[in-house]
């Protein structure tokens, strides 16, 4: 297949395209580089089946030649970046998203786009399942990334119905791994680097919010696997990828620590991030099995040392 990645050179569009070109595929990676950047891509430019095309997706694009896919990973997804990018954030989970939807219905594509664990807010139901509607603030400063998302689940449920597209959705849960930016705010490369440097951990609030971490390579699969899937009146309905192992953010803390013998411990933190904090975050990924026969394998003090040793270099 030619497959089309939008965010082609952020942390999951470039490992997305590293996984397709080894299963045979040719790739056309398309970002704007707002928060991505060209070193996550840099060993694939020289190859013949790979592409690059720097482009802004809120604005309408053409490609030449034939597409079979398009997966729309475009997006800032930290509450770092979205918060200094809100207006960018809004612009291309709506815009963005269509924009890349008529990619896909010109070329009589399929089309799977990158949705969130955040559709369900600070979620009132838990473990959270596919079928939960969410607790969503739609005015808070999250809300810029979660409507934005909420905006392009719609988007694509409506060329699905109206335009006969074969779509996709993916709710990813909070997922980790190399590329990740050293400082884009999120917790895991925060603790890390931290840690690195043998600084206290920056834990905000009293850490008893949880959130339950996916390995990158792990999410890969389930995403290629649901990409792939023959289409069925099941295909087009949104699918929980994530792993479902909980923990709390200070325990996730006191792991980071102990992995990386940081002997400078905790601090709290009032971070006005606190603000619209889902307290609870775990998914259900019944669906994810029995549709994909997917489940993650990497444990996390695995995939933390893999991500530790990415990180080591570049603190
Ligand atoms: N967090 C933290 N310290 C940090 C960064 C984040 O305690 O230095 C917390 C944050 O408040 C949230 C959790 O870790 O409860 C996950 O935050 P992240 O930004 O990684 O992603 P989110 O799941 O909120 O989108």
């Amino acid at each position: 297949m030619r497959i089309v990645i939008t965010g082609g050179a952020g942390f999951l569009g470039s490992h997305l395209a590293d996984r397709l070109l080894a299963d045979g595929h040719s790739i056309v990676a398309v970002d704007n580089l707002i928060t991505g950047n060209l070193d996550n891509i840099a060993h694939l430019r020289e190859r013949s089946d790979f592409e690059y095309r720097q482009q802004d997706i809120t604005v309408p694009f053409d490609l030449d030649g034939q597409v079979d896919l398009v997966l729309n990973f475009a997006s800032p997804a930290s509450p770092i970046d979205y918060l200094k990018l809100p207006l960018e954030t809004l612009k291309v989970g709506s815009l963005g998203t269509t924009n890349a939807l008529d990619l896909a219905h010109r070329k009589g594509a399929r089309f799977l786009t990158a949705s969130t664990s955040e559709i369900y807010g600070d979620p009132l139901e838990h473990p959270q399942r596919e079928s939960y509607y969410g607790n969503v603030d739609t005015i808070g400063p999250r809300s810029v990334y979660d409507e934005a998302k909420r905006y392009s689940e719609a988007v694509t449920m409506a060329y699905n119905r109206y335009q006969h597209l074969d779509t996709r959705i993916v709710r990813i849960f909070n997922t980790y791994g190399e590329r990740m930016r050293l400082e884009d705010g999120r917790v895991v490369p925060n603790f890390i680097a931290q840690a690195l440097r043998q600084e206290p951990l920056t834990v905000y609030g009293d850490g008893a919010q949880t959130r339950s971490f996916c390995y990158v390579s792990d999410l890969v699969d389930g995403i290629v696997r649901l990409a792939m899937l023959p289409r069925s009146d099941d295909s087009k309905n949104p699918v929980n990828i994530g792993n479902p192992r909980e923990m709390t953010i200070l325990e996730f803390a006191q792991f980071i620590n102990a992995l990386t013998d940081n002997p400078s411990g905790i601090i709290y933190k009032a971070d006005e991030r606190i603000k619209g904090d889902p307290q609870t975050r775990r998914p259900d990924i019944s669906r994810a099995r029995a549709l994909l026969g997917w489940e993650p394998r990497v444990p996390l003090e695995e995939g933390l040392r893999r991500t530790i040793n990415y990180f080591e270099t570049r603190v």
